[in-house]
C-alpha cells in the first residue's frame, strides 16, 4: 500500500485525550450556567469517571454541562445508551430547567477561554497525547505525506497543545473550527484534496477519526469515494461502534499500536 499524499487526522480522541479538561470545563460551566437549584453539593469522583466513559455520546460543547447535569440528576441508562438516545433526551432536560443549548455552549467556551488565559500550563496539563502519535507525526514531517489536523476545536487550542507536546509539531497544518455555521469535515477533506491536486474521488487521502457518524457521512460522498477511512479504536467510540465495522467494508479499524507503524503497513 502506497502512503497517501494527505493524512487527515481528527484531534480529540485521535491525537490527544482531552477528557480531564473536558470534565473540568464541563463541571465549571455547569456550576456557572445551570439555573438554580443546580445539583452542585459536591463533585463525586464517580461522576468524573462516568463522564469520561460516556464521552463518545458528546459532539458539541453545550452537551458537556448537560451531561454533568444528567449524571447528577440520575438520568437513567436508557437515555445514555447511545448518541441517538442522548440527543432525544437532551431537549427535555434543558426545557425542564429552563436553559438553552446556546447558554450552555457559551458558558463552556467562556470557562475554557478564561482558564487558558489565566493558566495555560494547567490547561495544557489536563491533556494527554496518545502514545506514539507525536512521534509518528514528527517523522511524517520529513516524508511526502502531508499531515493535516481537521477538528471542531478552535485552532489556537490545538496549536498550543501541539507545540507544547513537541516544538516541531508547530509545522503541522491545522484546520480548526471556523466562526459561523459548522462546516462538515467531509467538505473540508474535499477542499484539502482540491488544494493538493488530488483526483475527483480523492484517492491518495486517508482520514483517521474516532466518531463513526463522521466516517459514515464521509463514506457517502461520491467525491471522496477513493479516500481511505479509519476508525481510531483508542478514541471516543464504543464497542458497539467498533463491532459495526464490516470486514472488507469502507471503514477500517485502526488499532493504536498500528498508528506508529509505517503507513504502507496499515490495515486495508
Ligand atoms: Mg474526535
Amino acid at each position: 500500500m502506497t502512503p497517501p499524499r494527505i493524512l487527515a487526522l481528527d484531534f480529540d480522541g485521535v491525537v490527544c485525550d482531552g477528557r480531564p479538561e473536558y470534565f473540568e470545563t464541563a463541571w465549571q460551566a455547569y456550576v456557572a450556567a445551570w439555573p438554580p437549584p443546580a445539583l452542585t453539593t459536591g463533585r463525586p469522583d464517580a461522576i468524573a469517571a462516568r463522564f469520561s466513559a460516556l464521552r463518545p455520546l458528546i459532539e458539541s460543547g453545550w452537551e458537556m454541562p448537560l451531561l454533568v447535569h444528567a449524571l447528577l440528576a440520575g438520568v437513567g441508562d436508557d437515555a445514555l445508551k447511545d448518541r441517538h438516545a442522548w440527543l432525544k433526551a437532551a431537549p427535555g432536560l434543558m426545557k425542564a430547567a429552563g436553559v438553552s443549548a446556546e447558554t450552555l455552549g457559551r458558558a463552556l467556551n467562556r470557562v475554557r477561554d478564561e482558564w487558558f488565559a489565566r493558566d495555560s500550563g494547567s490547561w495544557l496539563a489536563h491533556h494527554r497525547f496518545y502514545p506514539g502519535l507525536a512521534g509518528q507525526m514528527v517523522s511524517l514531517l520529513d516524508s511526502p505525506t502531508h499531515v493535516v489536523i481537521v477538528t471542531t476545536k478552535a485552532e489556537r487550542f490545538v496549536r498550543s497543545l501541539l507545540t507544547a507536546e513537541r516544538p516541531r509539531l508547530a509545522e503541522i497544518t491545522v484546520i480548526g473550527r471556523e466562526p459561523g455555521k459548522p462546516v462538515p469535515k467531509s467538505d473540508i477533506l474535499r477542499r484539502l484534496a482540491d488544494r493538493d491536486g488530488l483526483g475527483p474521488d480523492a484517492a491518495d487521502l486517508w482520514f483517521v477519526e474516532d466518531m463513526l457518524e463522521t466516517l459514515d457521512a464521509t463514506a457517502e460522498r461520491a467525491d471522496l469515494a477513493g479516500a481511505r477511512l479509519f476508525l481510531a479504536d483508542w478514541g471516543y467510540n464504543t464497542p458497539y461502534d467498533r463491532a459495526r465495522l464490516k470486514s472488507g467494508g469502507r471503514i477500517a479499524l485502526l488499532p493504536l499500536p498500528r498508528f506508529a507503524t509505517p503507513l504502507d503497513t496499515w490495515p486495508d
